[in-house]
């Protein structure tokens, strides 16, 4: 489904309010003679979502709130213009695969991107795909529909979009043919690196929010703080790149100027490097496999100055052990787990629960759990459903 050189790629964007969905916009704002939006989508956020079907004409806007997409039904007819509202989950699955859409930017956060990421898997789209949550709870299903259906996966959180820059082009999934003995994928350690262990039991969503490196949205900003984010990534590695637990190191390099690296069996380890700016991987998700502007500003290597590279902790950071165990676990461990994250941190941002309970709840839940295998998509839901029930227990305890 890749466009043809110099031809116009027709997008769809889920989650484009959002943190990626934003970023994304810049970068295609910036050519519009090669990209057309076809469709937005949005949970409740009309006046955004409102602004950029202004700006992008889409055929299609969808949005989850039913409010929300009256307020912005009524906007759009008085403006003139020619955008169709829907309003409901399954309008996010058809505008995923809409018959002229030649790629679908993957940006909802959470479970409740699983289904729409999914479909665009199933159309044969080229997928450019932020929302890691489907990849954890889902890879095996996920990775089966891309295979089946000739869609293009290309990553873009900013690790893997850098693992599969520093790859062979040809890569297929065989890291001992490919000469590959080692993927490093770094982590900025988030906001509480350095904070005393003591302390954590206090800190707000504030906080937990306010990444030293990275402009993100909530959840995963909290994710981040966790380490978390980096247990997700490193299940969403596996998925994407065909690696076992044991070859995915997690390395902590607080300036986030590596995004990530492949080490070979000859020594050479490849880096990719940039400013934190998550322009850089949309854009090279997009123009794949040419490269175009993307507004990020130059590295400047003189004022970095240095690169430091230190272990995990895993005391500090209990949810980076937790997701090791799930994938080593299998099956529907690593939905549990995600399952479990995200009522934590939801409950987190809404002081119901205290920071350090976050893993302390996980754990509760994934430990209650025997880790059934994952024949089909319904098997990850229910898993999924099960574990926000326990989850949700845990925390009347
Ligand atoms: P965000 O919270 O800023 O945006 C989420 C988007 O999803 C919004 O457009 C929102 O309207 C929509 N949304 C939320 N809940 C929804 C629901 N239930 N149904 C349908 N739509 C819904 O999140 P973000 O930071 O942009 O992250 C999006 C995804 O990208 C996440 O999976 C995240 O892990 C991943 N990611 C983000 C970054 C980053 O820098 N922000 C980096 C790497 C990966
Ligand atoms: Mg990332």
């Amino acid at each position: 489904m890749m466009q043809a050189k110099g031809g116009v790629s027709n997008l769809t964007i889920l989650g484009s309010t959002g943190s990626i969905g934003t970023s994304t916009l810049d970068v295609v704002a910036r050519h519009p003679q090669k990209y057309k939006v076809r469709a937005l989508t949005a949970y409740r956020q009309d006046e955004l979502l409102f602004e950029q079907c202004l700006r992008f004409k889409p055929g299609y806007a969808v949005m989850l709130d039913e409010a929300a997409a009256a307020r912005l039904s009524s906007r759009i007819k008085a403006a003139g213009l020619d955008v169709e509202v829907l309003c409901g989950e399954q309008y996010l699955e058809q505008v995923a695969a809409l018959p002229e859409v030649d790629a679908v930017m993957a940006a909802i956060v959470g479970a409740a991107g699983l289904r729409p990421s999914l479909a665009a898997a199933r159309a044969g789209k080229k997928i450019l795909l932020a929302n890691k949550e489907a990849l954890v709870m889902a890879g095996r299903i996920f990775m089966d529909a891309v295979r089946k259906n000739g869609a293009t996966l290309l990553p873009i959180d900013s690790e893997h979009n850098a693992i599969f820059q520093a790859l062979p082009r040809d890569y297929a999934g065989n890291m001992a043919a490919s000469g590959v003995s080692k993927i490093l994928l770094t982590a900025s350690g988030g906001p509480f690196r350095d904070m005393p262990v003591s302390a954590l039991q206090q800190v707000t969503p504030e906080q937990a929010c306010a990444h030293p490196n990275w402009v993100m949205g909530r959840k995963i900003s909290v994710d981040s703080a966790s380490m978390m984010n980096k247990g997700l990534e490193v299940i969403e590695a596996h998925w994407l790149f065909n690696a076992a637990a044991d070859d995915i190191q997690v390395v902590v390099h607080p300036q986030s100027v590596i995004h990530s690296m492949v080490q070979y069996v000859d020594g050479s380890v490849l880096a990719q490097m940039g400013n934190p700016d998550m322009r850089t991987p949309i854009a090279y998700g997009l123009a794949y496999p040419e490269r175009i502007a993307a507004g990020v500003e130059p590295l400047d290597l003189f004022k970095v100055g240095q690169l430091d590279f230190v272990a995990p902790d895993f005391e500090r950071f209990p949810c980076l052990a937790l997701a090791y165990q799930a994938l080593r676990t299998g099956g529907t461990a690593p939905a549990v787990l995600n399952a479990a994250n995200e009522v934590a941190v939801e409950a987190f941002l809404n002081r119901k629960i205290s920071f350090l309970d976050i893993p302390r709840l996980i754990a509760d839940v994934l430990n209650a759990h025997s880790g059934e295998a994952v024949n089909t998509l319904e098997d990850v839901l229910m898993a999924d459903k099960h574990a926000r029930v326990a989850a949700q227990k845990w925390m009347l305890q």
